[in-house]
């Protein structure tokens, strides 16, 4: 996009011309539009200039000095002084004998001078100059130079504008926020210049979809619409006056559609994603900032849910994403503030009741919140890549304690410790299992690694390939909350399993249900078929591990022995076990 030639925009200049002889304006005004300036209002009361300014400013303003009641002066200093009206070219009508009044104005920041009486074609000239020097500066200081398209301080101006309008006329409207997904991985690829070919692309059909949708229908823009924006990087904002939450989705919706068709970049076809997030004025926020910070809040949340699509902020969403954001923030101090601890839920041998293992569940004492359980925050540290450190922390840590409990002479047990499917995906997993045995000094065959179904399935060749080198070392592997995924046994017995745990939610059913009955009997049965041990999770009462113990199912964890205990527990556990 180039930029637009000056003498385009002049024709449509807004000029307003404050004297108080009104002979001189109207001589002036049918010169001025004799020449084409069509928009010209006159003041020739000096004193309702400045607020006829403020609702309506102009691209130029023509000034007299000598009025009754209050002078051009007067009226300069206020201009130059007030934040919305302090760029606006100001043309002074003086008489040019006036020497000190003339400094005077200089200095208090005139655009040009006019002696009077006018000579209209001078005046015409020195207008052209004016307006084109304008709109010039204007184009650099509110124009995004790759797109050409507004950049974000023109756009919160007129968002300034248009809220006010839209409440003065008690409108509705919606924000939409626009952001290209996993732009930051598409600019490292691509290299700097296809990226910025890319965002142009991007803009222009954005511009061509909102102009589709009737929003930018209206080439002359009036101060308070709000058009596009390129408002950051992969950033793009939209202010859509007068419309539906309806309205507003399919707004949203179109764009995500739009963006998805491919582009062309350099002779290569690119696909991308976009995701937008609404806010509406005046539900989630009547001023400016808080519209702005709804729709960011919505446009995050779009992308934790994947992205590609178009999210609305609700209050709701508000209040449980601010949780989680706290939580996020939280997590990543954790590990150093040293508030993540391993509690250990004895796996105990049905025939002999004995404990043979301990399970290695993740809690975290929030400074403020108290305990967190792994179900709040496993998910959020899986989704923001925090899980690979904990991961490590909780490996090295259960086979520290697994090493300090056998050389304190405990009984031996195994130690058992969840895996993330996302510690898988780097592959990295059978080196770091390697190092926390060797930096732990643990018997590798009293550490075993819960995986869950659907992870394993994920990719085959690779799982199964990183299983075969982690059992190599003598480490067992168990499928943890088997029945939840869908994954067959007939495929599980291609992996190196040694053991396979029933979920809670079908052990809680052994004894009220009878095809959560049949559920159970069936696995054990096809689990030992395949010479896994089995162990049943959440077992709570006698009648449950009666059943179990008579499908001949090895091993069971539940509160009916034991919570999860922290590990200064353990010692009373065993100790109150056996006397
Ligand atoms: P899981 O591995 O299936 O762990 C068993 C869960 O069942 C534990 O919940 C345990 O406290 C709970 N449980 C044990 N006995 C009973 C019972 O009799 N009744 C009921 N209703 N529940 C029982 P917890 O500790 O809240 O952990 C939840 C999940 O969080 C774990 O499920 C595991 O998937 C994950 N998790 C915990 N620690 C870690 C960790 O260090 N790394 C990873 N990646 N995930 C972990
Ligand atoms: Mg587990
Ligand atoms: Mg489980």
């Amino acid at each position: 996009m180039t930029r637009p030639e000056a003498s385009d925009a002049l024709m449509g200049a807004s000029i307003m011309m404050v004297d108080d002889e009104s002979t001189t304006t109207e001589v002036l005004q049918m010169f001025l539009e004799g020449e084409g300036y069509s928009n010209f209002t006159s003041v020739s009361d000096a004193r309702r200039a400045l607020s006829l300014l403020r609702s309506n400013p102009p691209d130029v303003l023509l000034l007299d000095l000598m009025m009754p009641h209050i002078g051009g002066l007067e009226i300069l200093t206020e201009i130059r002084g007030d934040e919305d009206l302090q760029h606006i070219p100001v043309i002074i009508l003086t008489a040019s004998t006036d020497g000190d009044t003339k400094l005077k104005a200089l200095e208090l920041g005139a655009t040009d001078f006019l002696a009077k009486p006018v000579d209209p074609s001078e005046l015409a000239l020195r207008l052209r100059n004016t307006l084109a020097a304008k709109a010039y500066r204007d184009w650099l200081i509110f124009r995004d130079a790759l797109t050409g398209l507004p950049n974000r301080r023109l756009f919160n101006d007129r968002l300034k504008r248009a809220l006010e309008r839209a409440a003065a006329d008690d409108n509705a409207c919606a924000l939409v926020h626009i952001n290209i997904d996993r732009f930051k991985r598409i600019n490292e690829t691509l290299g700097q210049a296809a990226a910025d070919a890319l965002l142009q692309a991007v803009a222009s059909r954005l511009e061509k979809c909102v102009r589709a949708t009737d929003l930018a229908s209206n080439p002359e823009l009036r101060p308070y619409d709000c058009p596009l924006s390129r408002v950051g990087g992969d950033e793009f904002s939209l202010l859509v006056p007068d419309v539906s939450p309806e309205g507003a989705a399919s707004v949203g919706r179109r764009i995500v559609q739009a963006l998805g068709d491919p582009f062309t970049v350099d002779g290569h076809e690119l696909f991308l994603t976009c995701s937008t997030g609404i806010s509406l004025f005046p539900e989630d926020g009547v001023d400016a900032a808080a519209l702005l910070r709804n729709a960011d809040v919505a446009l995050s949340q779009a992308k934790r849910a994947g992205g590609n699509q178009c999210q609305f902020f609700s209050k709701s969403l508000g209040s449980a994403f601010l949780e989680r954001l706290s939580l996020e923030n939280g997590l990543q101090q954790a590990i150093e503030r040293d508030e993540l601890v391993l509690y250990y839920q004895p796996k105990i041998d049905i025939a002999s009741d004995r404990i043979v293992g301990a399970e290695a569940l993740m809690r975290w004492q929030h400074p403020t919140l108290g305990i967190i359980l792994p179900t709040k925050f496993i998910p959020i540290a899986e989704e923001t890549d925090l899980i690979e450190s904990l991961g490590d922390w909780a490996l090295l840590v259960a086979c520290r304690q697994c090493k300090e409990w056998s050389d304190a002479g405990f009984e031996t047990v195994r130690m058992s410790v969840n895996v993330s499917s996302k510690q898988f995906q780097t592959g990295a997993l059978p080196r770091k299992v390697g190092a926390a045995i060797s930096e732990s000094g643990i018997d590798p065959t009293h550490l075993v690694l819960e995986l869950t179904e659907s992870m394993i399935m994920l990719d085959f060749d690779r799982t199964s390939e990183m299983l075969h080198r982690i059992k190599e070392m003598g480490v067992r592997i168990s499928i943890d909350d088997f029945g939840t995924g869908y994954s067959s046994l007939a495929t599980l017995s291609q992996f190196p399993l040694d053991e396979l745990k029933i979920d809670c939610s079908f052990v809680s059913q052994v004894t009220t249900d009878a095809q959560g009955a049949a559920i159970v009997t069936a696995t054990i049965g096809m689990a030992h078929a395949l010479g896994l041990t089995v162990v049943a999770e959440g077992v709570e009462t006698e009648a449950q591990l009666e059943f179990l113990r008579q499908r001949g199912c090895e091993e069971f964890q539940g509160f009916l022995r034991s919570r999860p205990v922290p590990a200064l527990e353990w010692a009373s556990l065993l100790l109150s076990r056996t006397s």
